[in-house]
């Protein structure tokens, strides 16, 4: 329910208007989980809530920890089924990766998730849920708040874009957790009217594009729904976005053996890079079960990374964390 709605519940009670800012409040900036944790209301009214409502908090039923502090959390929903999770601590910043639907409803040849099919998208609190809990974890963990959030956990994020984005509402107000949007990225497959929607929208995150072939008979090859979703259609959609928003697109990049390491796929990126200002992001990737897809060597890598240079794009090698426990980028596949 918004604000207004418990207000108006309250009143309709017999009840002062106020009460429902009080309830709001411990849902969605103090993320209680019971009616009974909210202390400044009479226990008459507690229990008048426990009547009429129900809180469908979510649950984190298994947390793992990897060697370099990476922190992956099954998360079970009040239907039972299980997301997943992960806490990313460095030096400076601790992020949270988080899903967004129960599966995904998109078919990426490497990822793990693709293969759990999509069961159903997130509701706001359910996503919102995964990033208190994730504070929690970097408080009691690491003595410090969350300071950034990726959508890149489970799911296509702009398959379930209405609830990401009231999700997003939720944690970026003041009434909410009052974390800036800026720290905020959107990690996308690249579905065109949705990047335009987002822009029209004028959302404040950022984007980022899990890329990896600006070359469309190599890119339908690795993520099939890019032959509905051809890169002619994505690249007019960036363009759109960054007119509208000016904001700088990140691309995601895996450089996979034999499929995308060659001086052919750098320069067809590099022409991709030009249509909108942006930057590369070059991840390392992690093997799945199957082994069919397996990370370029070193020198592909610097090949990459030099001819971008070159052409004055910004380029970044991002190396994968909490690969021991499968939380790292493509492995969320609810193993644990
Ligand atoms: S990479 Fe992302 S969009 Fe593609 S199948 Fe996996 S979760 Fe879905």
């Amino acid at each position: 329910m918004t604000k207004e709605e418990l207000r108006h519940f309250f009143v309709a009670e017999g009840d002062k208007a106020f009460r429902g800012n009080q309830v709001y409040e411990w849902l969605w900036n103090k993320g209680a989980h019971t009616f009974e944790d909210m202390t400044n209301v009479s226990k008459e009214t507690r229990q008048m809530l426990q009547q009429n409502f129900v809180i469908n908090h979510i649950k984190v039923d298994q947390m793992q920890k990897s060697s370099d502090g990476t922190i992956k959390n099954a998360v079970r929903l009040h239907d039972g089924l299980i997301v997943e999770s992960v806490l990313i601590p460095t030096a400076t910043r601790t992020t949270a990766c988080v899903s967004s639907q129960v599966g995904c409803s998109l078919d990426c040849k490497f990822c793990a998730t693709a293969r759990l099919k999509r069961m159903r998208n997130l509701n706001p609190d359910e996503i919102f849920d995964q990033v208190v809990a994730i504070d929690k974890q970097s408080k009691l963990y690491f003595d410090r708040p969350l300071s950034n959030i990726v959508f890149m956990g489970m799911g296509e994020p702009l398959m379930n874009y209405n609830n990401v984005l009231k999700a997003i509402e939720k944690i970026t107000s003041p009434e909410g957790l009052g974390m800036s949007p800026k720290r905020i990225t959107v990690s996308t497959s690249g579905v065109p009217k949705m990047i335009k929607k987002m822009a029209d929208d004028e959302v404040k995150f950022k984007l980022a594009v899990s890329l990896h072939s600006a070359i469309d008979e190599v890119r339908t090859s690795i993520m099939p729904f890019n032959e509905t979703f051809p890169l002619n259609d994505l690249r007019d959609a960036l363009q759109y976005w960054y007119a509208k928003t000016k904001h700088t697109i990140t691309y995601e990049y895996v450089v996979w053996e034999g499929i995308n390491d060659t001086k052919k796929d750098v320069e067809a990126l590099i022409q991709f890079c030009r249509f909108a200002p942006s930057k590369v992001n070059l991840i390392e990737y992690n093997p799945i079960d199957d082994g069919q897809f397996k990370q370029a060597n070193a020198q592909a890598i610097d090949m990459y990374k030099s001819m971008l240079e070159k052409h004055h794009i910004t380029v970044t090698i991002r190396r994968s964390r909490g690969k021991d426990i499968d939380a790292a980028c493509g492995q969320l596949a609810n193993k644990s």
